[in-house]
Order: structure tokens, then sequence, then C-alpha cells
């Protein structure tokens, strides 16, 4: 089965892992895999690029259908793909480490999210789309900078400690200790 995607640009790049050759044409298949190794996984469904090599009959995908599968996981799961984790974090103009500072997201943790090596939980999940609100954003921003005020007036209006109490030395404890075991309140000599 061939369609339009055999003349799509970029074709012409790929060459065929098996024989070398570059005279390859594409075809869109259905890949049906289970997600999970347990005995009741889901089957999920994907539609791939499936490409063909003229010269010796080897059939092979790319990155893009690793990708398209990841991202049926992503729909199974109910979480953001990797591309709209991103796009959350681009939509403001944000770098990784920039998002990670607003958010308390980790940043390597964002990485593997956005590269699609790690699918983020569905807690973190729902941060990334409440954080698609711009006013949410503008809250987080704002709690930040009264959280920075607040720390840099603690810092700035340091007014030095004056205990009320003077704590004793070790050794003026040790002599009141033994002053106080020779008290007598009526002194042997004072009685008869
Ligand atoms: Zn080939």
């Amino acid at each position: 089965m061939k369609n339009q995607m055999d003349n799509m640009p970029g074709q012409s790049c790929l060459e065929c892992p098996s024989c070398g050759a570059s005279n390859i044409s594409a075809t869109s298949e259905v890949e049906n895999f289970q997600y999970g190794d347990k005995y009741d996984a889901p089957t999920l469904s994907v539609s791939i690029r499936v490409h063909h090599c003229a010269s010796c009959g080897f059939s092979f995908t790319t990155e893009e259908a690793s990708e398209l599968k990841h991202d049926a996981v992503c729909r199974h799961l109910g979480v953001m793909t990797p591309n709209e984790v991103r796009s959350v974090r681009e939509h403001y103009g944000l770098s990784q480490g920039e998002f990670s500072e607003l958010s308390k997201i980790g940043k390597a943790s964002l990485a593997r999210w956005e590269s699609g090596v790690l699918i983020q939980n569905q807690a973190n999940d729902n941060l990334l789309f409440l954080l698609t609100f711009c006013d949410n954003v503008t809250r987080l921003r704002e709690r930040r900078r009264i959280q920075t005020d607040h720390s840099n007036s603690l810092t700035k209006n340091v007014v030095p400690f004056r205990p009320r109490f003077r704590a004793l030395p070790q050794t003026d404890i040790d002599r009141m200790q033994r002053e106080a075991e020779r008290f007598e309140l009526f002194p042997e000599a004072m009685i008869g």
C-alpha cells in the first residue's frame, strides 16, 4: 500500500540501513503494540511511516515511529506527550532552567519528559496542565516575588540578638554547685 507520503520532503535524505541505497519509498501503516508486560497489557494502535528500499526490499522505521508510539502511550496514560510538555515551557519563552526555577520541577526531570526518556507521573502532569494557564504562572511568579521580598527583608534588617540572660560558663556552674553543697542554713556554730 502506497500513498502520498512517498514524495514527502526529507525522503531523499534516507539511506537504506541494509544496503545503503537511497531509493526509498514510504507507506503509512498501523502498528499494534502491547503497553507493559502484564497479561492484560492493553494493545495500543499507532499509524506509523514505514520506509521501503527499492534496491533490496528492506523495510524499516525511523525515530519518528518510536516517538509516535511514545505519544500513544502518553495518551493512553492520560498525560502530556513530550512535545506538549515542551510547548508548555516554550509558550512562556523560558529555558528549561528558568521553567524549573519557576515550577520547582527538577531540570533533569523536565529534560527527560521533553525528550521522551521518561513519562511524568499524574501529579506532575497535573502541575504542567495548570501551568498551561497564564494566570497560574502569574500566581506562581507573584508568590515567588513575595517570598523573595520576605527573605530579603529578613537578611537586610538584621537585629543583633541580645540574650536577656547571660549564659554561665561551665566553670561558674561548677563553682556554684560546690558552694551550694557547702551551704548550711544554720551553721553548727550558730546552734546552741
Ligand atoms: Zn536496501
